[in-house]
């Protein structure tokens, strides 16, 4: 790859610096960063107020690679998923999931996972490397035209549910958040944004002190450690305790609720004491509980929980004014359901 600096790791602030080593006025760095983040621009070329000179000029000391479409893939409920290519040709998947009200973007965070929980697709690739803030943005940039020709409305979610794990790409994944809903990016309100973690505890907290309003979403999926561990190694450094007093403190800092991501699993976590453990961990901070039906993976022995016993618990959660919602799958029929984001077309 070239030496140059990719334009679109730098700062504001940065950004203006480089501008003025370049021996131009400070108020280019003001165009440039519009270009690059509220309009999106795809190459220096495009840039079409600033003048030809300084476009080579640009060209000469920068790189600026934008993340590009590879496959889109339509499913039968209308979920769209979109294959995209890094600028070093690695490739990473981001699904837009239309609603009647709603347009959601899943984006990835990383290339593959470092962590192998039991039941996950992503889980099963190593993880490469972690993404940049832009290929973040362009994942939305990307699946908002989706949005936009499929549902008629542009993005109103995003969620950081794709492929790896978010807290172990804290800066990027913090700086992508700030882009995305800042008034020079794409104006979009934290409160529409969820990060879901599999439980980094310190990253949690450090997300608390960031004075950010977004959502966080912990993927618990059994409530003791004895359980947890055995499908989540994170568990063993991150045992449930310490996530919890991140996720009491996440409240604390920012008043938003937190999400338990539950995935019922037949006869490993579908019982009512299982149900009784989850509602003591609920009891503790304010929070919602989705009930998420499991989505087949090859090679994983876990099987999804029968539908009588997932009624069964979800009535005792209700029961006790939980509050509680199960979630149907979508994009199954093309692998871009929760857990099934693996790159098996690309390669
Ligand atoms: N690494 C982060 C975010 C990506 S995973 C995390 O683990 O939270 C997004 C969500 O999909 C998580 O809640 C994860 O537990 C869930 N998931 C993983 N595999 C799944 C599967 N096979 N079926 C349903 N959900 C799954
Ligand atoms: Fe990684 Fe999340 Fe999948 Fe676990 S569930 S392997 S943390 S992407």
């Amino acid at each position: 790859m070239s030496s140059k600096a990719d334009i679109r790791t730098f700062s504001a602030e940065e950004l203006t610096e480089e501008i003025i080593k370049l021996g131009e006025p400070k108020f280019r760095a003001k165009q440039m960063h519009e270009w690059l983040w509220k309009k999106s621009a795809r190459s220096f070329e495009e840039m079409t107020n600033l003048s030809k000179e300084f476009r080579t000029k640009l060209a000469d000391h920068f790189t600026l690679l934008p993340v590009t479409e590879n496959i889109v893939q339509k499913s039968k409920d209308g979920t769209v998923k979109l294959g995209m290519m890094l600028p070093d040709n690695r490739l990473i998947e981001g699904v837009m999931i239309p609603d009647e009200d709603r347009s959601t973007a899943c984006v990835s965070s990383q290339v593959g996972c470092s962590l192998s929980c039991s039941f996950c697709a992503t889980g099963f690739l190593k993880r490469e490397r972690n993404l940049e803030a832009g290929e973040i943005y362009d994942q939305v940039v990307l699946l908002n035209k989706y949005a936009l020709e499929h549902n008629g409305k542009p993005l109103t979610n995003i969620v950081y549910m794709g492929m790896g794990e978010p807290l172990l790409n804290y800066d990027n994944v913090l700086k992508s958040i700030r882009l995305i809903t800042s008034p020079e990016g794409l104006n979009m309100a934290q409160k529409r944004i969820t990060v879901s973690t599999s439980g980094i505890a310190r990253g949690i907290a450090r997300m608390a002190d960031e004075g950010m309003k977004f959502n966080m979403a912990l993927s618990l999926h059994a409530a003791t450690n004895e359980k947890r561990n055995t499908i989540m190694d994170i568990n063993q450094s991150n045992k449930i305790e310490e996530v919890m007093a991140a996720l009491k403190y996440f409240y604390s800092k920012t008043g938003n609720k937190v999400t338990f991501e539950y995935i019922l699993f037949n006869n490993f976590n579908d019982s009512p004491e299982d149900a009784e453990h989850l509602l003591k961990l609920y009891q503790q901070v304010p929070a919602f509980i989705n009930i998420i039906e499991y989505n087949n993976v090859e090679g994983v022995d876990l099987k999804k929980a029968k539908s009588e016993q997932r009624d069964a618990f979800v009535n005792y959660l209700r029961n006790k004014g939980v509050d509680v919602a199960v979630r149907r799958s979508r994009g199954k029929d093309i692998d871009a359901a929760c857990g099934q984001l693996a790159n098996k077309n690309g390669k």
